[in-house]
This record gives structure tokens, sequence and C-alpha cells, in this order.
């Protein structure tokens, strides 16, 4: 143990409760030059005094014997950050996954539609016609199906009476009537049914929607 250390701890944690020395000593029961020889390094607390002393120097007996602070709330911190941080980079994979649904669902839809006007409107054989309306048909159908797929497992829906957040299975979303990315679901948590929002986490704390 570094008692200089600890002594000049001793010294720093004293002055910022205010005390002199003797204060110190005093409300120990001890003499001043016993204060002194601590903070100077020439000599430890003992352990029968070392509780009450942590007390009043508003410090815990580890803290005393490292001859610093130890910072607990920084590691609180730091694990704090780190799980927002992690937070973040699923809300951005879910952002970008949502982002290509339209990247690649909106031409892909508007193609589809370009060629039921072609198909429609532009002198051609009945062959080709009919081929073209599949085609744009099968096209269309495979965005929206790829689309929901996507929406789907991007994020979380939000029930819009208990807002309890929840993946629902693909079918389930598929099948639902939608205006935009809110979805008219049954809950599965209080079984009302209510157009439940789309949103990039399962937190509750931090409101993040995608609105659009
Ligand atoms: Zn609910």
């Amino acid at each position: 143990m570094d008692q200089i250390k600890i002594g000049k701890f001793i010294a720093a944690c004293r002055k910022d409760q205010g005390m002199t020395q003797a204060h110190l000593a005093e409300k120990l029961g001890i003499s001043d030059r016993a204060v002194s020889k601590w903070e100077t390094g020439k000599s430890l607390p003992d352990s029968g005094i070392m509780l009450e002393l942590c007390e009043l120097l508003n410090i815990n007996v580890n803290e005393l014997l490292s001859g610093e602070k130890i910072m607990t709330e920084s590691y609180n911190k730091i694990a704090e950050e780190n799980l927002l941080a992690m937070r973040q980079e699923v809300e951005e994979k879910n952002r970008q996954m949502l982002n290509l649904e339209i990247a690649v669902g909106a031409p892909a839809m508007i193609a589809g539609l370009v060629l039921c006007g072609v198909a429609a409107y532009v002198e051609m054989p009945t062959g080709l016609r009919v081929g073209l309306i599949v085609f744009a048909a099968v096209l269309i159908i495979a965005v929206a199906f790829i689309a929901v797929g996507i929406e789907q497992k991007a994020g979380y829906y939000e029930c819009q009476n208990c807002y309890h957040r929840y993946v629902p299975t693909y079918w389930q979303a598929n099948l639902a009537p939608h205006i935009g990315r809110q979805r008219y679901m049954k809950c599965p948590v209080c079984g009302k049914k209510s157009y439940h929002k789309k949103v990039l986490t399962k937190g509750d704390e931090k409101e993040v929607q995608e609105n659009d």
C-alpha cells in the first residue's frame, strides 16, 4: 500500500468535507498528531478506526486503501453508453432495411405499372400483351411480398392500446390492412385491434418512429 498516496488522499477528502486536522481528530477521539502522521504518509489509520474515518470522509474502505476515489458511476456510465451504442446500431440497421424497402420497392412497383400501361395502350400481338401483363403482375406481387417481409422484420410494431412492442408473423403483417406503415393488427398482449405503429426499437423510454 502506498502510504504517501493514502495520506494525500485523506488530506484531500478531509478538506473536501471542510474539516481541519484538529476537527477530524476530535471527532475520532484521537490526537491531531495522529491525523498529521497519516496525511504525511508516516502511518496508516489502524483498522479499529478505519470505518469511522471513512464515514467522516464520505469514502469507502476500498477507496481509502487505494488512495483514490473509485468511480463506480463512471463504470455504470460506460456500460450505459455501450448499451446505447448497441441499441443505436440495431436502430440504424432497421432504418436501413426500411430505406431498402423503398429503394427496391418503389422503382419495381413503378416498372410494373409502366409495363401494365404499355400492355394496355401500345399496339402488339395478344400473346405478348398477355405475357407483359402477367410479368407485370408477378413483379408487383413479388415486390409487395418482399417489401412486407422487410417491413415485418425491421423493428417492431407498437400496440396503440397497451404500447406493447412486438414482431408479428409474416402473414399477420402481410394480410393486415395498412395505412403507410401502420398496420391494423390484433395485439398479442391486450388482444385489442388497432393500427399498430412501426417503431425501430423495442425500448420504451425513447420514442423512435418512422413516419412516412
Ligand atoms: Zn396491446
